[in-house]
């Protein structure tokens, strides 16, 4: 089949700016889309902390025009490879926006710290990225190669999809694009007042309920869902649960009216990183061949790390979360005290809502030697967390997509996961029915009850403790699931055909 010419426009990039999941995404599935023969290239702010780093990206020479407001800025692109790869980016320069961000000023890419420690967005984000929506599309002429797809993410490149349909569709090159939009996280939406309608360059009459509008204001992730060709979030089950009330955020109308083309795909693991048989990590490498020999060397060095007995007998439960309500933390910390009494030690590596900090060092000091806990951000830390461990906690209220249970997975460390968005689509419930068959890869409850998870963790316990054989299968079939980049590409690459009919 043809091979197909994609542009992906994102305002973070793993290696360049991270935020969250979706400069994960961003980063990724561009080389997995290359190494299937495609050619691609990706979008991103010029931000200051691009230009500041050790191999900054380099001037193409080339300015393009980008109206926004009543002026129109003329831009140079730079341009760089994503990391271990031929796949161009480029970057936008623009330094009233973009050159900006500064940890130790507590400056980010979307929000600054205030005085008094809270952080807020930037009063001119909707500028912001108005104006790169509309950059994207004008950068196209200079990328070498005519796109089939645009592919926009989140709500930052929102009114990109808007911008091809209403304003570039009908310019030389632009007719044959198609554009994809996809969701990572539907609780940020760039909502903003009807005043910056003036801003976007947009013929006015687009400002209505059923395209622009969302309840007088001016919403950029409605924007990208009315407009693109197709529509998908980062999982199936997630890409159903935002056409609900509970879910939804408010636009689970809308995406209820767009279900045709609406879809879901879950996120990839990169695992160059992420795989215990090339981790420099962990104590001792393993594979599903020998686990069962080099994984406890993991689980001892755990114990010792947290300074508590390495009492091997004893499961070791993990959790690697930001501690914040969507992980299901409060969960966890009702059924806590119960797993104690399973014989269970807990291990915590987060950071996140202070309440969640106090309540976990309280009961780390009322059980010194059944918990380990630190209050911080540790990769290094993550990946011994992931092997030591013997079951992994995941309870989460929602999840787009999730990472934790995919690496959980790979370090043959079964998955305890609330059947939610994508760990429901990802990980397989090992009942008595799925043992037969040998296809558990975790353990999985649906209500969000403390008396769920417990209940859970009790099964999962009892056929470590009692059924070990079962247990291990579970090991071994976990293991042995692919959730690759490769396997996504392979489903977008799929979308794009869809749409390009
Ligand atoms: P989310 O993107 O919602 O935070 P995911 O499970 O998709 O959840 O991804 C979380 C990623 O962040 C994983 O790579 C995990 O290891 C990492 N992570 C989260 N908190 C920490 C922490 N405190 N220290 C180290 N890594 C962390």
């Amino acid at each position: 089949m043809a091979s197909l010419k994609v542009l992906i426009a994102a305002s973070e990039v793993v290696g360049f700016a991270k935020t969250g999941g979706l400069a994960d995404v961003a980063g990724s599935l561009p080389r997995a889309l290359a190494a299937r023969g495609h050619q691609v290239a990706v979008v991103m702010p010029y931000y200051r902390g691009v230009r500041h780093l050790k191999d900054p990206p380099v001037n193409t020479g080339v300015v393009i025009p980008v109206p926004v407001g009543n002026r129109t800025l003329a831009c140079r692109l730079f341009r760089s490879t994503l990391p271990k790869s031929e796949v161009p980016i480029f970057f936008v320069e623009a330094p009233d926006y973009f050159d900006r961000d500064d940890a130790r000023e507590g400056k980010g890419l979307y929000q600054q710290t205030m005085p008094g420690g809270y952080k807020a967005d930037y009063p001119d984000n909707a500028e912001r990225f108005t104006f790169f929506s509309r950059a994207v599309l004008e950068a196209i002429p200079a990328l070498g190669f005519v796109p089939d797809i645009v592919h926009a993410n989140d709500w930052q490149t929102g009114l990109v999809p808007v911008y091809l349909a209403e304003v570039y569709r009908s310019r030389p090159g632009y007719g044959q694009m198609r554009s994809v939009y996809t969701i990572h996280n539907i609780a940020y939406q760039g909502n903003f007042g009807a005043d910056v309608m003036g801003l976007t360059g947009l013929p006015g009459w687009l400002f209505n309920s059923t395209q622009l509008e969302f309840h007088g204001r001016l919403n950029f992730l409605k924007a990208g869902v009315v407009f693109a060709d197709a529509v998908n979030t980062v999982s199936p089950t997630y890409s159903r649960e935002i056409t609900t009330y509970e879910y939804g955020c408010g636009m689970e109308g809308l995406l209820q009216q767009v279900q045709g083309k609406l879809s879901g795909i879950v996120n990839g693991v990169d695992y160059g990183v992420w795989d215990p048989a090339v981790d420099p990590h962990i104590p001792a490498n393993y594979d599903a061949g020998t686990v069962f020999e080099q994984k406890p060397k993991s689980k001892a060095e755990l114990l010792t790390r947290f300074n508590l007995p390495v009492e091997m007998d004893k499961p070791v439960l993990g959790v690697v979360a930001r501690l914040v309500v969507q992980k299901g933390i409060d969960l966890i910390l009702s059924a806590a005290p119960g797993f104690l009494d399973l014989g269970c030690k807990l291990i915590f590596l987060g950071e996140g809502d202070p309440e969640y900090h106090n309540e976990l060092e309280q009961f780390q000091r009322r059980h010194p030697d059944k918990v380990g806990l630190y209050l911080g951000f540790d990769e290094t830390l993550a990946h011994l967390i992931e092997a030591g461990s013997d079951l992994f906690l995941m309870p989460s209220r929602y999840e787009p997509s999730g990472l934790n249970q995919l690496y959980s997975l790979k370090y043959g460390t079964p998955p305890v996961v609330r059947a939610t968005g994508g760990l429901a689509d990802t990980i397989v419930n090992a009942d008595e029915e799925n043992l037969a068959a040998k296809t558990g890869t975790g353990f999985a409850f649906n209500d969000y009850t403390a008396g769920a998870l417990y209940d859970t963790v009790k099964w999962a316990t009892t056929l470590y403790r009692d059924r070990p054989e079962d247990f291990r299968q579970v090991v071994r079939t976990a293991m042995r699931q692919d959730w690759s980049w490769g396997r996504s590409a392979g489903e977008y690459e799929a979308l794009y055909r869809r749409i390009l009919g």
